[in-house]
C-alpha cells in the first residue's frame, strides 16, 4: 500500500507543469481518493511501449530460453525517465549471459515515513526526493540557469505532486525537430485547463506520431518562437475555420482566446509556457518562454483574417500561415529558419519585426535566384501590425508605402538597385536624406513633403527616423522585386510564344 492521495481540481500548486499533471490525473482517473501505488502503476503502463525488438530470457521453470517483446519508456519521455528495466538475476548459457525474466519497467515513489512539507504544494505529508521523472525541471543547475535548483537539502515532493509530475508527460504537447524537443503547457485555473484538455487537446492531439503530438502545425522548426507561433496559428485557425472539428472544440477555443465573445463571463487569464531543449543522453534544457498576451495575439490575428476576408482572399488562416512561414532561407540542403524565429519572437513579444524583415528582404530574397518579392499579403498584414501594435499613423504609413512602391519601380526601370542598398545602409538621418536626394535627381522623383520634416528626437512625422528608413527600404525593395518577377514572367511567356 502506498499513500492515499486525493485527485480533484481544487488543489492547484502554482506551478504550470504540476497543474498540467493534476489536470491529467483528473482526466485519466476522475475525482476521488486513490492509493498512490495504484496510480503509479497505471501511469507507468501508459508511458511504457513496445520497441518492436525482441529479446530472450532464461525461464527457470521451463529451463529454456523464451522470447519476449522488448519495451522502453515512450519517446520522448525516455529523455526524462532515466530508470532502466530491472532484469533480475543473470545466468550464463553457452557463454552468453541471459536474465531470468523480461526487464520490468517500474518506478518507485520511496516515500518517507515521517511527514514533511511538500516544496510544491505545501501540504504536510510523507515526502520523496524529486527526480527528473517527476519534474522535468529537476535539472542540474550547471545545465540550466537554476530553474528549480531546490535547496541544499534537495527538492521534496508529496505523493500527489510526484504523481502529477509524472502524469504531466501524458498531458503535455510536444514537437520534435531533429534533436530539438519543444514542449508546451497552457496554464490557467485548473477547471479551465481541464476544459482545454477535454475539449481541445483530446480531439486535436496527434497520438503515436514520432514528430510530436500537437495539433497539425502550419510550420515549425528548430527554434522555440517559430514553433510556438505555429502552434498558436493552428489553434486560432480552428476558431475562424471550425470545419472538420467538433463544435465544442471551436467554442472552447473561442471562449479562451476571443475576448468579448461571451459578454457575461470574464476571459480566464491564460499563459502559454514553451520549453525547448536538446535531446541526447538526457534532455538538456535551453530556454523557457512565457507568453501571456494570448488575447491580444488573437485580436491581431482576427484583424488579419478580417483584412483578407475584405479582400476576398480564399482561406485567410492559410494565407496568414504562408506569410509567416516564408521567413527562411535554403542553406545547402537544409532550411535555415532563424529569420522566422526572429519575426515570430517580435510578434509574440509585440516588438518591432521590421528590422528583421528588412535584412531578410535585402539579404535573402533579393539574392535568391531568381529574386522573389514577399508572399502576397505580407505587407497588408504587417501594415496592420504597424497600426495596431506600433501605433503608426495610417495616413503616414500609406504615404510611405506609396512612395516606396514608386521608388522601387523606378529603381528597377533605371537599373539603380544600388540606391536601394544605400537606403537600407543609411545609419544617420543625414545619410537617409542624401539617398533621398540622389533618388530625386537620378530617378526624377518627388519626395513626399511628410518625409522632409525631421522633428525633435530625430523623428519624422512622430516616428523614429530609422523606422521610417526601414519601412521605406522594405516597400521599395519589395516593389523592385515584384517588378523583377513580373518582367521575368513576361519574358518567359514571350519566349514560349515565340
Ligand atoms: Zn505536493
Amino acid at each position: 500500500m502506498g499513500n492515499i492521495i486525493t485527485i480533484d481540481l481544487r488543489h492547484e500548486t502554482g506551478n504550470f507543469w504540476m497543474n498540467n499533471g493534476l489536470v491529467t490525473l483528473y482526466c485519466e482517473f476522475g475525482e476521488g481518493n486513490y492509493d498512490s501505488d495504484y496510480i503509479l502503476e497505471k501511469l507507468t503502463e501508459k508511458i511504457v511501449q513496445k520497441t518492436g525488438n525482441k529479446g530472450k530470457y532464461f525461464d527457470k521453470k521451463k529451463e529454456e530460453l523464451v522470447e519476449y517483446e522488448k519495451v522502453n519508456w515512450k519517446y520522448p519521455t525516455n529523455q526524462f525517465i532515466k530508470v532502466s528495466g530491472k532484469a533480475g538475476t543473470k545466468v550464463k548459457i553457452d557463454g552468453e549471459e541471459y536474465s531470468t525474466q523480461p526487464p520490468i519497467f517500474d518506478l518507485k515513489l520511496k516515500l518517507s515515513k515521517r511527514h514533511g512539507i511538500c516544496n510544491l504544494c505545501g501540504i504536510e505529508a510523507p515526502l520523496t526526493d524529486a527526480k527528473m521523472w517527476m519534474f522535468p525541471f529537476m535539472v542540474e543547475p550547471s545545465k540550466f540557469g537554476n530553474f528549480y535548483s531546490g535547496s541544499k537539502r534537495g527538492f521534496k515532493l508529496c505523493a500527489r505532486c510526484a504523481l502529477a509530475g509524472l502524469a504531466g508527460y501524458i498531458g503535455w504537447l510536444w514537437k520534435a525537430q531533429g534533436k530539438v524537443l519543444h514542449f508546451f503547457v497552457f496554464h490557467s485555473d485548473l477547471s479551465t485547463m481541464e476544459r482545454l484538455h477535454r475539449e481541445v487537446f483530446l480531439p486535436l492531439r496527434a497520438e503515436g506520431e514520432k514528430g510530436g503530438n500537437t495539433p497539425r502545425l502550419p510550420f515549425w522548426g528548430s527554434y522555440i518562437h517559430e514553433t510556438t507561433l505555429g502552434l498558436l496559428l493552428s489553434l486560432f485557425s480552428y476558431i475562424s475555420n471550425p470545419k472538420d472539428i467538433p463544435e465544442e472544440t471551436s467554442k472552447c477555443l473561442a471562449s479562451l482566446f476571443r475576448v468579448g465573445s461571451v459578454p457575461s463571463s470574464l476571459p480566464s487569464f491564460i499563459t502559454l509556457y514553451a520549453v525547448t531543449g536538446i535531446m541526447g543522453q538526457a534532455f538538456s534544457m535551453k530556454s523557457v518562454k512565457e507568453i501571456t498576451k494570448l488575447h491580444s495575439l488573437y485580436k491581431l490575428y482576427e484583424k488579419w483574417v478580417n483584412e483578407f476576408e475584405r479582400r476576398e482572399l480564399d482561406n485567410p488562416p492559410r494565407q496568414i500561415a504562408l506569410v509567416l512561414r516564408q521567413f527562411m532561407s535554403r542553406q545547402g540542403n537544409k532550411d535555415e529558419t532563424l529569420w522566422r524565429d526572429k519575426v515570430a519572437r517580435a510578434i509574440l513579444d509585440f516588438a518591432d519585426p521590421f528590422p528583421i524583415m528588412e535584412t531578410f528582404i535585402f539579404d535573402v530574397r533579393a539574392k535568391e535566384k531568381p529574386p522573389k518579392p514577399l508572399v502576397m499579403g505580407t505587407l497588408d498584414m504587417f501594415n496592420i501590425y504597424l497600426k495596431e501594435v506600433l501605433n503608426m499613423d495610417e495616413k503616414f504609413q500609406r504615404i510611405l508605402a506609396g512612395f516606396g512602391y514608386t521608388l522601387g519601380r523606378a529603381a528597377k526601370e533605371d537599373g539603380e538597385m544600388g540606391l536601394l542598398y544605400a537606403l537600407r545602409n543609411a545609419k544617420k538621418p543625414e545619410e537617409f536624406y542624401r539617398v533621398l536626394n540622389d533618388a530625386q535627381f537620378r530617378l526624377e522623383m518627388t519626395i513626399p513633403e511628410a518625409l522632409l520634416r525631421i522633428e525633435k528626437g530625430e523623428r519624422i512625422f512622430g516616428v523614429p527616423w530609422v523606422r521610417v528608413k526601414t519601412l521605406l527600404a522594405i516597400y521599395a525593395m519589395n516593389s523592385y522585386l515584384r517588378e523583377y518577377a513580373r518582367k521575368d514572367k513576361d519574358s518567359a511567356t514571350l519566349e514560349k510564344e515565340e
